[in-house]
């Protein structure tokens, strides 16, 4: 038998016994006090009794006097077993008469006041007043003893006794049978739940025998382990079928991972290929374009008949577009290749935007549209970056500016944004007002070969690389594209670019003369004003804006401490007669005019002033205000400024007899190449590689100048052109 039960078995005998032996320590308590009171009371009436019978008899033995009579009545009481004496008091209190059982102590007590019996351990004594016709004659008191009482208390106290013990013998009996019943179960059953615990082993079950009494408690303990042992084991079983199905599944992922990547390294490698076909491509496709362009050149400046020319005309145009769409390609699969690396040189920004503008300026003419540009006089004049790329994605977003607007305008707006010690951040914008862009189109246009409507599309051409070309370049330059748009309002796209400070910021030393002349603007449109504005602002000019003829010609009869310039806009809606009283008045008042007009337009309000391009060059508008302060009057209506220059004269520059050696491997590039040189007047030698041009050397031949290919074979550009050195 373990140690735990008999623990337990203990436990509970002690229980059992100690229960019983309180219980019956409290009957016998009880039963010996209230027996002993039922004594006591019992006792007490006796006497009482007695000495109401003797108080009844003595009044007549007090009322004679007679004592020896009285001394009978209380030897009839003393007669009785339990009364030990008596005395019958007079009124006076003295005893009249007194009786004692022989062999008790002598017992006298004084005249009893009241008729209270007292109470010792060893005796009880009652007392009654002797009364005859409510006239009181003594008192009587009885002693009775109290040993009976003793006895019987004794005889109570010694049965309970005996009664517990056997009672006890009985309780420890049962509780022996009992805990056998129970304890050993229990502890049975608690050390196979420490066991399982301990060993997590739910195949344990508790031991059964027929004599013990919780059986019922056994066999429902041992269905629930066999319930848990069931449960346990299927959990094992899945623990296993989930851990196989993890590592099937793993395997699945690695397999469709390992795809995975070998499907994207070859996808990369194919997109790599085919941007490397298509480099290659643009590359060979764009040296027989060169050639179609130029020699369609060269035949146009032959003489043509009317047919003739317009048949070239139209091929020229169509190399043209063509060389767009090649160069798109070939700027796309080299930033798709990632083997566009931007260049950082100092640039003006001003100055690259104005030619920028410039260079499409005849299309916004043809179509009515004014072109503007409005650079903050915050923005830095010079810069640090890539002059080309930055034209590039302006000239990508004008020329769509211009292809989708009718009527209206389109304006570059420029803002400095950041002005770090390192880097500076600008903030560039081309606005036009118009056919606008669906708002669900305004991300897709970004993407390559995206048009944002194809009837769109179909209306005004075009291969749909151009923005992505520009979201790359500009990603290139630090920053994000993006664009914002209303149909039939306009669109406007921003981008920022970030830039390098450059060691000088202006280009300008700004003459003090020029820093207190008033400069009187009129005609511009309200953006041409605003840039106009910001312009002279830069200079600390604010300019006076006239928008009346007569106004102008009034302000210029005023005189003045300060020098004043006119500017005027030809394109105005001013008729040539106004621009004419204006000029003419300003000469009279011995002020200079410029006047600002897009290229190639000449009319006779320009004779006696100086005249700029438009949209206006920050360069040319100093170099004018600068001239005119110097000598306002020298300009006298003949000379250079006297008509807007119109397209550079493309013939006979060079007719100096310089000698060439063109090396140059390509047979087009070579028939085309030599055919203009020839024309311009330079005397042109050939050399199909950079090994023959150097043998030319090597034989002593002496050219003034040397145009070299770089890719040849045989000997390359480079090679050759070290040699040469
Ligand atoms: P492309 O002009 O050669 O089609 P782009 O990438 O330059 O290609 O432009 C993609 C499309 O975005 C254009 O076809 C046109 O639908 C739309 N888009 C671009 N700029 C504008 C604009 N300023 N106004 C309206 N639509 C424009």
């Amino acid at each position: 038998m373990s140690r735990r039960s008999l623990n337990v078995r203990t436990q509970l005998r002690l229980f059992i016994i100690g229960t019983s032996a309180l219980v019956l320590a409290i009957a016998c308590s009880t039963l010996y006090i209230i027996g002993s009171d039922v004594l006591r009371e019992n006792k007490i009436d006796q006497l009482t009794s007695t000495v109401n019978i003797v108080a009844a008899n003595a009044a007549s033995t007090l009322m004679f006097e007679d004592a020896d009579a009285a001394g009978d009545l209380l030897r009839t009481a003393v007669a009785e077993d339990q009364v030990l004496g008596g005395i019958v008091f007079a009124a006076s209190g003295e005893v009249f008469a007194a009786v004692r059982k022989d062999g008790s102590d002598d017992w006298t007590p004084a005249a009893p006041e009241s008729v209270e019996p007292e109470i010792t351990d060893e005796f009880i004594v009652v007392k009654q007043k002797i009364v005859k016709g409510g006239v009181f004659l003594g008192s009587v008191a009885l002693r009775g003893n109290r040993h009976n009482e003793h006895l019987v208390r004794r005889g109570l106290v010694w049965t309970s006794i005996l009664l517990a013990i056997g009672l006890l013998a009985v309780a420890f009996v049962f509780a022996t049978q009992l805990s056998k019943g129970i304890a050993l179960p229990i502890a049975r059953l608690a050390s196979t739940m420490g066991l399982i615990a301990r060993e997590r082993d739910f195949s344990l079950r508790v031991e059964k025998t027929e004599s013990e009494g919780l059986g019922d408690l056994v066999d429902l303990f041992n269905d629930m382990l066999t319930r848990l042992e069931a449960r346990d084991a299927e959990l094992a079983s899945h623990r296993l079928n989930l851990e196989s199905e993890v590592d099937r599944r793993t395997q699945q992922l690695r397999e469709a991972n390992d795809d995975l990547v070998e499907a994207k390294e070859r996808a990369e490698a194919a997109t790599r290929a085919k941007s490397e076909f298509l480099a290659n491509m643009s590359h060979e496709i764009r040296t027989p374009l060169n050639g179609i362009i130029g020699m369609t050149e060269v035949a146009l400046d032959t003489n043509l008949d009317g047919e003739q020319r317009d048949c070239l005309e139209t091929v020229r145009e169509s190399a043209d577009s063509l060389l767009v769409i090649i160069n798109d390609i070939l700027d796309f699969s080299k930033i798709e290749a990632g083997r566009l690396v931007l260049d950082e040189q100092e640039f003006n920004l001003r100055d690259d935007l104005c030619d920028a503008l410039r260079s499409v300026e005849a299309v916004a003419r043809r179509k009515g549209l004014d072109l503007e540009y409005v650079i903050d006089r915050e923005v830095p004049e010079r810069l640090l970056g890539d002059a080309t790329r930055l034209r590039q994605v302006f000239l990508n977003l004008l020329g769509n500016a211009l292809k989708f607007t009718e009527h209206g305008e389109v304006v570059v707006e420029v803002q400095l944004v950041a002005d770090g010690t390192d880097r500076q951040v600008l903030e560039f914008a081309v606005k036009d007002t118009g056919v606008g862009i669906e708002a669900s189109k305004l991300d897709t246009i970004f993407s390559p070969f995206m048009q944002a409507d194809g009837s769109t599309t179909r209306r005004f051409g075009g291969t749909g690389l151009g923005l992505a070309i520009c979201r790359q370049l500009v990603s290139l330059m630090g920053g994000e594209i993006r664009a914002e748009s209303e149909i039939g309002v306009g669109s406007t796209f921003r981008f920022r670019a970030s830039f390098g400070r450059a060691g000088n910021d202006s280009d300008h030393v700004i003459p003090a003369a020029l820093q207190d002349a008033e400069v009187i603007v009129h005609g511009f449109s309200r953006t041409a004003s605003r840039a106009i504005r910001e312009l002279l602002g830069r200079w600390t000019l604010a300019p006076r804006f006239c928008e009346e003829p007569d106004e102008v010609v009034t302000m210029l009869a005023e005189a003045g401490p300060r020098p004043r310039i006119v500017l005027i806009d030809l394109d105005s809606r001013a008729s040539a007669e106004e621009v004419t009283r204006i000029r003419d008045a300003a000469r009279g008042a011995g002020l200079a005019v410029i006047t600002a007009a897009t290229r190639g337009r000449a009319t006779e309000s320009l004779r006696g002033t100086r005249h700029i391009g438009k949209p206006i060059k920050e360069s040319e508008l100093f170099d004018a205000l600068v001239e005119c302060l110097h000598a306002p009057d020298t300009v006298t209506g003949e000379g250079p400024s006297d008509s807007i220059p119109d397209e550079a004269p493309g013939v006979a520059r060079g007719a100096s007899g310089l000698k060439i050696l063109l090396v140059e491997d390509n047979r087009i590039n070579q028939k085309l190449a030599m055919t203009l040189l020839d024309r311009w007047g330079y005397r042109v030698d050939l050399a199909a590689n950079g090994k023959l041009a150097v043998d030319r050397f090597e034989h002593g031949e002496h050219f003034d100048l040397v145009l070299m290919d770089l890719q040849m074979p045989v000997m390359g550009g480079i090679e050759a052109t070290q040699a040469l050195r």
